[in-house]
């Protein structure tokens, strides 16, 4: 990218100085070249009268004077000066042309004429008797030859090389700075991938723009951020994992022991607690399961006529006791008509099981617990409500989170391991539902869910 950037600066600056060392190289051709030979003609039209007036003067044509007139003649023109009988008196040119051309082309230009203009001028004495004729030829392509004019013209060119060579070098700082700025910040970006790769999840990067780059910083940094938040949710899980394994195996073990010290008999009683433990780790296991293949897409629901009244009811029938027993008072406002609907039984029925046992398990005694069902044109609404201990608004975002228990009910040692939710979200995706949810910490909690109503014809 550095190289990128030099190099296109450097395009740029050589691009910008030919294509000014052009134009002026035009313009030159153009305007300065019309001026000398405008110069070139002014002074040859001068040219009869002065020579006229050296005849008349010295009464022949004075060598001196010639001399002296070949000096303001332009430079590059020649002269032949003829006698009133054709016969030639003599030539002159401007002493300065050969000085010229040879330092021209030790300059290494060469000069050479192609087209010639020509013109022949009558001299004439004071009673108008014709003098002589001079044969005038001069370059019609005029070229810069006087030493004034081309000193001008390389002073411009010069400075223009000089201004070219400068813009160079102060571009090519420019850019060097331009592309460090740029490359830095990306290189800072390249480390920190690499150690986050290497598993540092607290790799941060500074954000010092807020151009394309700074986004980028900004990106990287919440994508570190996600990844360390998943992190920890994925050790907290081990944890809890390891605790609801460990509690049920532990009472199973003393179950066992018992039964072999002879402390307890292995009647109906003892043995229905023991199955009760052994549910608990079925259960468990199944819900890893279900979300596990639920995350990797290959939960499969089946297709089949559901009448949601009864899967409620049923939920219900099976949680009833234990809210009874902690001295919750249930609600139930359901349709007496079944509500049927296109789903899988099994998975609704885990659905409503997980958020009916979440209001039992966060509802202290004496609170509260409703559950609503209404038909709309072409869903079914349901809401779960409690008036429990309440979710606080910078946790509501994350319940649905795999693992993720907030604070409160990881304190008050409620037991679960934050799947519960996230298998709800899982199985209303299949089933095409939505899930809102209303809470506010000491006030309790609404799940608010819709399920389309579809028709026997159609599929999940
Ligand atoms: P699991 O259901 O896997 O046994 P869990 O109940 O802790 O464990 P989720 O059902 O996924 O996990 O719920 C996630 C978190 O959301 C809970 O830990 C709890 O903090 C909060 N939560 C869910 N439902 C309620 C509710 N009705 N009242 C208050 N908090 C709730
Ligand atoms: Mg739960």
């Amino acid at each position: 990218m550095r190289r990128k950037l030099f190099l296109s600066t450097f395009a740029i600056i050589l691009v910008t100085l030919i294509l000014s060392l052009l134009s002026v190289n035009f313009v030159f051709k153009h305007q300065f070249t019309d001026y000398v030979a405008k110069t070139t003609e002014d002074s040859l039209a001068q040219l009869p009268n002065r020579l006229s007036s050296v005849y008349t003067q010295h009464g022949n044509w004075d060598t001196l004077s010639l001399y002296e007139i070949s000096h303001d003649l332009p430079v590059g023109a020649e002269i032949t000066l003829k006698d009133t009988q054709g016969k030639i008196i003599t030539a002159l040119t401007n002493p300065m042309d050969e000085m010229m051309k040879k330092s021209m082309m030790g300059m290494g230009m060469s000069y050479s004429v192609n087209n010639w203009k020509t013109q022949t001028l009558t001299i004439k004495g004071p009673q108008d008797n014709i003098l002589a004729t001079a044969d005038v030829r001069y370059p019609s392509d005029a070229q810069i030859l006087d030493p004034k004019d081309l000193s001008f013209v390389t002073a411009v060119f010069r400075s223009l090389l000089l201004a070219g060579a400068l813009a160079l070098v102060l571009g090519l700082l420019l850019s060097l700075w331009t592309s460090n700025q740029l490359v830095k910040p990306l290189r800072n970006l390249t480390q920190a991938v690499k150690r986050v790769g290497k598993g540092h999840l607290d790799e941060k990067v500074l954000i010092s723009s807020q151009d394309e780059v700074g986004e980028l910083a900004q990106a990287f940094n919440s994508m570190a951020n996600d990844l360390k938040s998943q992190e920890m949710l994925r050790k907290q899980f081990t944890a809890d994992i390891a605790h609801e394994l460990r509690t049920p195996l532990t009472s199973l073990r003393s179950y066992i022991e018992a039964f072999q010290d002879g402390v307890l008999p292995p009647d109906q009683e003892n043995l229905a607690a023991l199955s009760e433990e052994i549910d608990r780790l079925v259960s468990l296991s199944s819900d890893l399961k279900d979300l596990n293949i639920a995350e990797i897409g290959k939960l499969q629901a089946q297709s089949q006529s559901v009448d949601l009244t009864s899967v409620l009811e049923k939920v219900i029938r099976n949680l009833s006791p234990l809210i009874q027993k902690k001295g919750i008072e249930l609600t139930t406002q359901l349709p007496s008509e079944p509500v049927t609907l296109i789903a899988d039984e099994r998975l609704l029925t885990r659905l409503f099981y997980n958020l009916i046992h979440n209001a039992y398990k966060y509802t202290g005694e004496k609170g509260k617990i409703k559950i609503e069902l209404f038909v709309r044109p072409n869903s079914a609404d349901i809401n779960v409500s409690d008036t429990g201990i309440g979710i606080s608004e910078n946790e509501l975002p994350f319940i649905f989170e795999r693992f993720y228990r907030a604070e409160k009910s990881r304190a008050r040692e409620t037991g679960g391991t934050g799947i519960g939710l996230a298998l709800v979200k899982q199985i209303l995706l299949l089933h095409k539902g939505t899930i809102d949810v209303q809470s506010g910490v000491g006030k309790g909690t609404t799940f608010k869910l819709t399920l389309p109503l579809k028709t026997e014809t159609q599929t999940l």
